[in-house]
């Protein structure tokens, strides 16, 4: 199902907040020159939302582009089939920039303030993955072509990273070694307003927990059954105890994908999957060890016998404040967005249909804000990333201040202009950076000496374990 490319009233124009040099115009310009192309990519993977894995029509729409700028493509990184690097030049520096395409379960939205699948039951672009691969393509493209007018050394690359929603697909590219001569990478995220990351998104384990007894009549022989589905309870219930004795910023959270087939039946198997969450990835291995004795505990009680397969885990972020100051000095050189009043309108909409109290200014999109310190309570696999190469992240206003992620308001504006004006905001921003980093060779080791003394004494280790390859779907 297809529909056409809306655009919210008639203006599309992004404020300069701060003085522009000769130099960042041409970069800004470079970007505009993409828009059209790239304005028409993200809504082609709008209207085609791919789950992680299945990412192949969003992941070639970007290939070409790149690969008809010149760009050298390396396909199936780490052995995943919508994973790909794409890059230009030669020689160090090496500046990445990540790119995201997946899309979330359930959220197919049409483009309209107001709740309304395009397909019922199909996936939707809830996390703005449509306008975070094409802006972070855009930005890649017009570093090249910076690289070329000034004659500058060094090597631009695109990182086409899959299934970012649960599936982890940077950890197997950073153990392919994808990452391993990066100077410097950078990232950024859709969100409701503009700013710097200079906090710590959180690190997160995520496990299929299986439990399996015996089956018996639930009336007829009692007895003879063990209820791998008491064993589930006993699990759930330990890990609720435990929420009291843990530290304050941990987040634990189940569902029961399986609680056993009928209620005469004593449940021979039953399972759930449990992920959990917290700031730092050292304080979280050791509360990871405490559930998964909440489910041996469960096994032991009930004479059962419990199975469990890490499905993904994601490091915190690492900031560095070199790149973090990069990316909000450009940032503030490329401004926020201003809604027409068409866009004003549709915006407010979506979000009184949030519901979620006092709103902020909707025109707070327009300004940017200072770096964001405050926790950030979900997670991301550029942390991985941020744990192996310097590592700059940014948000950009795709949605209207208020609009949480993850929903079908931010699913519709991800499909309009409003999320690509937010979409232009981070090409811009990631673009002058990328530049900056390739004139700046000084800056290049600033970022790397800041990341040495972060990381000295510590070592990344994904709670994936080594060897995990992720499950690919069959028709692969
Ligand atoms: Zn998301
Ligand atoms: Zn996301």
């Amino acid at each position: 199902m297809t529909q056409g490319t809306t655009v919210l009233g008639l203006a599309f124009f992004v404020t300069c907040a701060a003085a522009q040099t000769p130099n960042a115009q041409a970069v800004l310009r470079g970007v505009e020159a993409l828009s059209p192309r790239f304005d028409k990519i993200s809504r082609q993977i709008w209207e085609s939302p791919e789950l992680g894995w299945r990412e192949h029509k969003s992941s070639a729409l970007l290939k070409e582009e790149l690969r008809a700028a010149g760009f050298r493509i390396t396909d199936n990184v780490a052995g995943l089939p919508t994973a790909f690097t794409a890059e230009w030049g030669s020689g160090a520096p090496v500046i990445g920039i990540i790119g995201e395409y997946d899309a979330l379960p359930g959220l197919s939205q049409v483009d309209l303030p107001e709740k309304q699948a395009r397909v019922a039951g199909a996936p939707g672009h809830g996390c703005g993955h449509n306008l975070f691969g094409p802006a972070s393509a855009m930005a890649a493209i017009a570093a090249k072509e910076q690289l070329i007018a000034r004659k500058l050394p060094g090597t631009i690359r695109f990182y086409g990273t899959p299934y970012e929603e649960g599936g982890a697909g940077k950890v197997y590219m950073i153990r392919a070694g994808a990452f391993k001569d990066t100077s410097a990478v950078l990232a950024w995220h859709p969100w409701d307003g503009n700013m710097a990351d200079d906090n710590s998104w959180l690190a997160n384990v995520k496990a299929d927990v299986r439990f399996k007894g015996s089956a018996a009549h639930a009336a007829g022989a009692p007895d003879a059954g063990r209820s791998a589905l008491d064993a589930v309870e006993l699990m759930t219930h330990a890990v609720n105890l435990m929420r009291e004795h843990v530290p304050q910023e941990t987040r634990m959270h189940y569902v029961i994908t399986n609680g056993g087939s009928a209620a005469n039946i004593v449940p021979d198997a039953a399972a759930l999957s449990i992920i959990v969450r917290h700031p730092d990835l050292k304080t979280l291995e050791g509360l990871w060890e405490r559930v998964m004795n909440c489910a041996q505990a469960g096994a032991l009680a009930t004479g059962t016998t419990v199975e469990i397969e890490i499905a993904a885990g994601y490091a915190n972020f690492v900031t560095n404040t070199v790149l973090r100051d990069l990316l909000d000095r450009n940032l503030k050189i490329t401004g926020g967005v201003t809604y027409t009043p068409d866009e004003a309108a549709f915006a407010e909409r979506v979000r009184l249909s949030v519901g979620a109290g006092a709103l902020p200014p909707l025109d707070a999109g327009s300004k940017i804000q200072a770096p964001r310190t405050t926790l950030s309570s979900v997670s991301t696999d550029v942390g991985d990333v941020s744990w192996v190469t310097p590592t700059g992240h940014m948000l950009a206003a795709t949605f209207p201040p208020g609009v949480p992620l993850h929903s079908w308001q931010s699913t519709a504006c991800a499909g309009t202009s409003i999320g690509r004006k937010g979409m232009m905001v981070a090409a811009k921003t990631l673009a002058l950076s990328a530049v900056e980093l390739f004139q700046n060779p000084e800056l290049v080791k600033q970022a790397r000496a800041t990341f040495d003394a972060k990381m000295a004494g510590q070592k990344y280790r994904s709670l994936i374990p080594e060897g995990k390859r992720p499950a690919l779907p069959a028709a692969q």
